[in-house]
């Protein structure tokens, strides 16, 4: 399984990210959002509790998907 990590626009860390809602070519991780100089001036931050449930659901189709491939792969094992 290959496992594919985002790049943060603005600390360069391998995380998680969403895209900036100021500016929009930049992806930021949920710690520099939060800590972002201008995020209580921001309209609707990237990284708010409802975000956070949406990168959940991605995992959870992401596992969904992975333990389907895999019965996949133990069927074509039995066969
Ligand atoms: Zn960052």
């Amino acid at each position: 399984m290959t496992i594919y990590w985002e790049r943060c626009g603005v600390c360069g860390r391998s995380l998680v990210t969403l895209q900036c809602t100021v500016n929009k070519d930049t992806e930021v991780c949920p710690h520099c959002c939060t800590s972002c100089y201008i995020r209580d001036r921001c309209s609707s931050p990237a990284w708010y509790p409802s975000s956070i449930k949406v990168v959940v659901k991605r995992r959870e189709a992401v596992k969904v998907f992975s333990d389907l491939m895999n019965l996949l792969e133990e069927k074509k094992a039995v066969e």
